[in-house]
Parts: C-alpha cells; sequence; structure tokens
C-alpha cells in the first residue's frame, strides 16, 4: 500500500490506556499503530507546504510555515512557547480574535512523568493529547485557571521546585523511573500558595492516568533520522512514542517535518 502527500503532526488519543496514533497524509488519516512491527518507507520528494496557506516553502519556519505564516499568525509567536509573556492586554495580540478563542480558555497546569517529574500546561481540551505529544507515561492535572497567561505564571513559580524540560533521548530509551505525582503535588501545591490565590487558581483532586506507547522495542542509542538529509528513511517500526516514529535506522520526529511531501510505503 502506498499514500502521499503532506504530513503533519500525528493526531493522538487514548484507547484503554495505550496511545493511539493516526498520522495525517494529504487528506487522509493512516492509522500508526497498525503498523508497528512492519517494514515502511518514507519518501520526501523535496516540497514542503506551509500548513496555513498551503504555498510552496523552501524550508518550514516554525513547525511547517512559511516565513510569512510563521510572524503573523498568533500561534506562532513567542508567547505560545513562553504563556507567561501573554501580550493580549496591551493590544498587541497578532491575531485577537484566535487570542481570545485560545487563550482565554480554560487551561491545566499538571504534572507528568516523561524523563522524571516536569511541570507543564496545556489547554484544558488538549488533554491527554499533550501528555501523549511528549511522551508521559504518567500525568496528573493540578490546577485549572481561566486563561493562558494565568498558567504561566503558574508553572514560572512551579519550575522553582521541578523540572519544565523532558530529556527526550531518555524518554526513547525508556529509561524512566516512576515517580508519585500525587507526593509531589501536594509538596508543590504547598509551596506556592500565594500564587495560586492571586491567579484564582481551582485545585484539582485527579488519580494520576497512566499512558501506555505502542512501543515493540525501544533503542538503546538515539539517532535522529532527517528528511533534509536522508530523503529515503526505511525499515521495521518498532514502535511510536510522543511525536516520534522509532525506526531500526533511528527516530524520526515527525512533528518536525510537518509541512513535507511524504510517500509512505506499508
Ligand atoms: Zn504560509
Amino acid at each position: 500500500m502506498q499514500l502521499s502527500g503532506n504530513i503533519s503532526k500525528m493526531h493522538t488519543h487514548l484507547n484503554r490506556g495505550v496511545a493511539q496514533y493516526q498520522l495525517p497524509i494529504g487528506d487522509k488519516l493512516l492509522s500508526m499503530n497498525d503498523l508497528v512491527g512492519e517494514e515502511i518507507t518514507l519518501s520526501f520528494d523535496q516540497t514542503i507546504h506551509c500548513q496555513n496557506c498551503g504555498k510552496q516553502t523552501n524550508k518550514s519556519y516554525s513547525q511547517g510555515h512559511c516565513y510569512p505564516c510563521s510572524q503573523k499568525l498568533a500561534s506562532c509567536d513567542l508567547c505560545i512557547m513562553k504563556p507567561e509573556t501573554c501580550h493580549y492586554h496591551l493590544g498587541t495580540c497578532r491575531e485577537p480574535q484566535w487570542g481570545l478563542d485560545n487563550c482565554f480558555s480554560p487551561h491545566v497546569i499538571y504534572l507528568a512523568n516523561s524523563s522524571g517529574a516536569k511541570v507543564g500546561i496545556t489547554r484544558k481540551r488538549n488533554i491527554p493529547s499533550r501528555w501523549i505529544d511528549q511522551g508521559a507515561i504518567n500525568a496528573l492535572p493540578i490546577l485549572e485557571v481561566d486563561t493562558r497567561l494565568k498558567s504561566g505564571e503558574l508553572e514560572m513559580a512551579l519550575k522553582q521546585f521541578v523540572n519544565d524540560k523532558t530529556n527526550w533521548r531518555q524518554m526513547l530509551k525508556n529509561e524512566v523511573t516512576s515517580v508519585d505525582l500525587l507526593a509531589i503535588r501536594d509538596q508543590l501545591l504547598s509551596e506556592i500558595g500565594n500564587t495560586i490565590e492571586s491567579t484564582g487558581a481551582q485545585t484539582l483532586d485527579n488519580e494520576a492516568l497512566e499512558i501506555n506507547y505502542p512501543v515493540v522495542e525501544y533503542p538503546s542509542k538515539i539517532s535522529s533520522l532527517n528528511f533534509d538529509k536522508t530523503p529515503t528513511i526505511t525499515g521495521v517500526l518498532k514502535g511510536i512514542k510522543a511525536q516520534y516514529l522509532i525506526l531500526e535506522s533511528g527516530v524520526l520526529n515527525i512533528r518536525k517535518f510537518s509541512g513535507y511531501n511524504i510517500t509512505i510505503t506499508y
């Protein structure tokens, strides 16, 4: 079988505790879980299309955009990576309506274990996809607020006590030890009482969620595959974790190649 078209970040959801992946390719959605254990070939035909305007671009900016769109879209602005720098109140949001729809909506502050305990934030409606995209094996929502800015303020407060980064090599090798997220939550919430009060955050009383990944064999060393250097990538698909395909020959970060025109043979 063969499918061709522009690819983008895999769609993810949970089914009975197992992460499910669908690769958007052209106008199709390919269920990737079904291909684990199979030999696949991905070929890049050297064309990239902007995910927003569809125009061809020589290089991909902000994960799949042409340069003008990367400068124009609110979703490509720095404040999306650093929510505490939300500048909507200054009247400088790149797309005020997008800002209202996306940043003035419920946001959740969570703890997750992807390569050790970390803190993160997400729009509430992106749960649990956000956690799957990061390769978390456990996740626990701890606080909810009504704007992205407040979630950024709480994350900044929590970052004094807990990591906010994933060591992606460790995550992909599955070198992850279990941690007691509930105990860490209780400790952390007692440290940031002032910020909880000033943001009006609601504390959440959830159990930690467990996420399993469709992986038959984790790699012992990590080498990154890249369509710009290797236009044809082939081998047995050993598994999928976060937004990575784990192949015999290395790991491929699908998200990084959003907008690339690919032919997949399986
Ligand atoms: Zn564009």
